[in-house]
């Protein structure tokens, strides 16, 4: 009997399943897993321990068991007849769907430069092991992009004694999504610790042990990992004549323009609350998307309304942010010297967006609480928001209409 089949094995494409089966799907469901090992989380990737690269799985084969869901590793789909609701694997094996789930993430975008094929990425288990492999001290690393995964990358090698330069080709690290007075003191506490860091270059070439800029300036190194973003991995989508742009496109509850057929998590893009379409990167929304998309196509009505939340580890700093916190924040809120938030409203005072800075977990619980002002979607007192005296629990009640 066709039942569900989800192709990828990443958090989102296994939270999926066992959100079908939590939604009562009595199915068979199949999830096809192109990489070889176990589904592992990624974050953890670019914030090892001390022995190397963590492996962090996201469940355990006895849950999977329990569940009744297969897992077919080191396999992938490579093409989808959508008139026989069939997938072909890339074994020679054929499964039938009722549903089918394209959660096939995204991959490393790669340096267009001369050379640029030298240089590694960090996007799997593999590619950490690699980097962290010849992160010996004193080994001259290049990292190609300041951005979350480039910095949080810096930092890692930096702490383990590697000499480490970040070449970025935007005025300032960290421009794409975090805040710029917190990206100042993110970049702050890198150059403290050692990293050197090079805004408003462009890249040439990559050589067997340098990286020439455009400039004609050559950068020293034995290894070079370019985290210059990534790129939704749409192809199957594409192939099978979906509607494709930046990702599959899906509708709210994430199907794509075959009914049986949905997207979520990285490959995704989806229509949004306000008509438009985005695609996130974020391990909370492959969590998110996979959970409505699994529960979805075991027949549920559920539809993605965000906010997207994320975050990042750079030594001991911990930096959080959810919803849109593009532009000028409307309130900063400073806690403690170490602390601060800021808070984006829009025309009508209601809470869009918020980013926090400080130390380990400490923005982590107010956060959670502008998460939640997002939701309730109620007008605020910029005032208030920026008063630390004021628990921001206390702002989800609407304000008295005298
Ligand atoms: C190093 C690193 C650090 C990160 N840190 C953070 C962080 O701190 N905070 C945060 O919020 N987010 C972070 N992210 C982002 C987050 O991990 C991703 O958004 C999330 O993993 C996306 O999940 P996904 O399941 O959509 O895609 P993926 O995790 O990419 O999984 C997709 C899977 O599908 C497989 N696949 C592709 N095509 C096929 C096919 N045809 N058949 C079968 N399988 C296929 C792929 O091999 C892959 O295993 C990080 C990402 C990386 C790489």
């Amino acid at each position: 009997m066709a039942g569900i089949v989800i192709a990828g094995g990443g958090d989102c494409g296994i939270r999926a399943a066992f959100a079908a089966r939590d939604q009562g799907y009595a199915g068979t469901i199949t999830v096809v897993a192109a990489e070889p090992g176990m589904p592992y989380e990624r974050p953890p990737l670019s914030k090892p321990g001390e022995l190397g690269a963590t492996e962090k799985p996201i469940c355990t084969p006895e849950r999977l068991q329990d569940c009744k869901i297969d897992l077919l590793l080191g396999v992938s789909v490579h093409s989808v007849d959508r008139a026989g609701r069939r997938v072909v694997l890339s074994n020679g094996a054929g499964l039938d769907y009722d549903k089918l789930l394209l959660a096939t993430g995204a991959v490393p975008r790669k340096l267009a430069c001369s050379g640029g094929d030298r240089a590694l990425s960090l996007r799997s288990l593999g590619d950490a092991q690699r980097i962290y492999g010849a992160a010996a001290p004193g080994v001259q690393i290049t990292v190609i992009g300041a951005g979350l995964i480039g910095m949080e990358l810096a930092a890692v090698l930096i702490g383990r004694g590697a000499r480490v330069t970040v070449l970025e080709y935007g005025p300032r690290p960290l421009g794409r999504n975090v805040p710029e007075a917190l990206a100042t003191r993110i970049t702050g506490q890198h150059l403290a610790e050692g990293v050197d860091i090079l805004c408003s270059v462009q890249i040439a070439e990559v050589t067997k042990n340098a990286v020439i800029l455009a400039d004609g300036r050559s950068i020293p190194s034995d290894v070079v990992v370019a985290a210059i973003g990534v790129v939704p991995d749409t192809e199957l989508g594409r192939a099978s004549g979906l509607a494709v742009e930046n990702g599959i496109r899906v509708d709210r509850q994430l199907r794509s323009t075959d009914p049986h057929i949905y997207a979520a998590g990285d490959c995704a893009s989806v229509l949004c609350k306000d008509a438009v379409y985005r695609r996130f990167e974020t391990w909370q929304n492959a969590q998110t998307q996979g959970d409505i998309a699994g529960r979805n196509m075991a027949g549920a009505g559920l539809q993605f309304g965000g906010p997207v939340w994320f975050w990042s580890d750079q030594y001991d700093l911990g930096l959080q942010a959810v919803g849109d916190t593009v532009g000028q924040a409307s309130a900063i809120r400073k806690t403690d010297t170490e602390t601060e938030l800021h808070f984006y409203l829009d025309g009508q005072a209601r809470l869009i967006g918020a980013a926090g800075l400080g130390i380990g977990n400490a923005v982590a619980k107010d956060i959670k609480l502008a998460q939640k002002l997002i939701e309730a979607e109620v007008p605020l007192d910029v005032a208030l928001l920026g008063d630390p005296a004021i628990n921001l629990k206390k702002m989800l009640r609407p304000i008295a209409v005298s």
